[in-house]
């Protein structure tokens, strides 16, 4: 038997571009990926900021964009400074 009549997917990725053969009695696209749900892009908690989130602050969860944001949510949390202490 030679080789070439052994059904199967052959995939080619050559300098005249992408070819996909693929024998007779089988289905193509294998499985159809199912395109889940699209997140809604979160964006940035500071305020004034609409930028969209890239990172959550590991202390307060607070969705951030950047490093910027980072330190001014850090800053905004921070007890406010008494000088009584009891
Ligand atoms: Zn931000």
């Amino acid at each position: 038997m030679r080789r070439s009549n052994i059904p199967r997917v052959r995939y080619l990725n050559n300098h005249s571009g992408i070819c996909i053969s693929v024998p007779q009695g089988i289905q193509f696209p294998f499985h159809p990926e199912k395109a889940g749900p699209i997140k809604p892009v979160q964006r940035c908690g500071m305020e004034g900021c609409k930028q969209p989130k890239k990172y959550s602050c590991s202390k307060t969860g607070v969705p951030l964009c950047s490093l910027e944001c980072y330190k001014r949510n850090l800053t905004l949390r921070q007890p406010t400074k008494t000088a009584s202490v009891t």
